[in-house]
């Protein structure tokens, strides 16, 4: 693979960073052993994973017992959804037809094994979540006393969106209901001090910010009181040690680093924002995610005025690799784009996710745009013909 890729896919995977490599391969080379195991090499397997779950807590300022390790994201959301959900005898879930596929479709499999009704709050075209009518659905079913979850990402990973998580937290607070949120495309991005939101579980995963693929933890608060592991239905996984201490140090070097990576990618999608608005002609972005301020500095969602379904390939075969919309979404197309748009819109253009990483520079903006303004050239040259 000594070809030249340009990869803006890193919001379905980052490449890792070396350090992180480093660290990956240090312990698989020091320890091989089964941290249940009783013997020395276990019970020292072990304690690496206690010292590095305090270690994390410490960075994102929790208690070490409120973190429980996963192996990523998906898995995270089903443990909450499958398992966590049914202890807590939860009879209503909010949440919003926004989310990941691993939350929607958990939540459309155990609305009837559990008999739980859920209500998907209404969004606006360009993404933003009707907060009042969440605030309007709590308040009515405040009354019925009954146990309720909200559930809203942080970051939404197709269009970039920052969630309004204060407010819903405060929200979940006042009517005395849990609130579980997807951190996957926030935490390793932007600073995470536990302390200063109000929610109860949370969803990580490692490989969204330059760490490896299979690890990734979820937030417990510890108010309340679940001991993971004699859960009905859990099935118990060995931690994977590799994995969690390479994961804490991706997010040591991302907590280090925040503030300058932040700038350094920014500057380049800004860049490619100011390119594809001067190169292509009645290009559009999806969500909020040519809004600086209300959406993430590394993903943006273009919608080009064309309609090719072949596009995400023909920027394959140049090297290009990029996103549909979610990685996650290879079957259908995307759920979000069809929650936000217009059938019409959706069926006379073309959407493409870009996620720009802390190994991109200028060059590789430039010479994607170049590659996608020759293919847009094509497309028109194809319809005068
Ligand atoms: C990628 C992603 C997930 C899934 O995480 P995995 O570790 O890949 O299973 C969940 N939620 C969001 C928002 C994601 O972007």
């Amino acid at each position: 693979m000594n070809k030249k890729f340009i990869y803006l896919d890193s919001a379905s995977n980052c490449k890792m960073r070396k350090e992180v490599i480093n660290v990956y391969i240090k312990y698989l080379k020091l320890n091989y052993s089964n941290p249940t195991s009783f013997h020395y090499l276990g019970r020292k397997s072990k304690s690496y994973i206690e010292i590095t779950r305090e270690k994390i807590s410490n960075i994102i300022n929790c208690n070490s017992s409120e973190i429980f390790f996963t192996s990523g994201g998906s898995s995270g959301n089903n443990l909450i959804f499958n398992i966590i959900v049914n202890f807590l005898n939860i009879k209503y879930i909010i949440t919003s037809k926004l989310e990941h596929l691993s939350i929607i479709n958990n939540i459309l499999y155990i609305k009837k094994k559990y008999k739980i009704k859920v209500f998907f709050i209404k969004n606006d075209k360009f993404g933003n979540l009707n907060l009042k009518q969440l605030y309007k659905i709590l308040k009515k079913l405040n009354k019925k006393k009954k146990k309720i979850l909200v559930s809203i990402m942080y970051v939404n990973n197709e269009i970039g969106n920052i969630n309004n998580i204060k407010k819903i937290g405060l929200f979940c607070k006042k009517f005395n209901v849990y609130f579980h949120s997807d951190f996957v495309q926030y935490v390793g991005h932007f600073k995470l001090n536990v302390k200063k939101l109000l929610c109860d579980f949370f969803t990580v995963s490692g490989h969204k910010f330059y760490g490896p693929l299979g690890i990734g933890f979820i937030y417990i608060n510890k108010k309340i009181n679940i001991n993971i592991l004699k859960l009905k239905g859990i099935i118990y996984e060995i931690e994977n040690i590799y994995g969690i201490v390479s994961l804490y140090k991706a997010l040591k070097i991302s907590n280090k680093l925040f503030l300058y990576e932040k700038k350094k990618i920014t500057k380049l999608k800004k860049y490619c924002l100011f390119l594809l608005k001067k190169n292509i002609l009645n290009i559009k972005f999806n969500g909020l995610s040519d809004n600086l301020k209300k959406s993430s500095f590394y993903i943006l969602n273009i919608r080009l005025p064309i309609k090719d379904d072949l596009l995400h390939i023909k920027l394959d075969l140049k090297g290009i690799m990029i996103s549909k919309s979610s990685s996650c979404n290879i079957i259908n197309n995307s759920h979000v784009l069809k929650n936000i748009l217009k059938k019409k819109i959706l069926e006379n253009t073309t959407s493409i996710r870009i996620s720009f990483n802390i190994f991109n520079n200028l060059l590789d903006i430039e010479l994607f745009i170049y590659e996608l303004k020759k293919i847009i050239y094509n497309n028109y040259l194809i319809k005068i013909k």
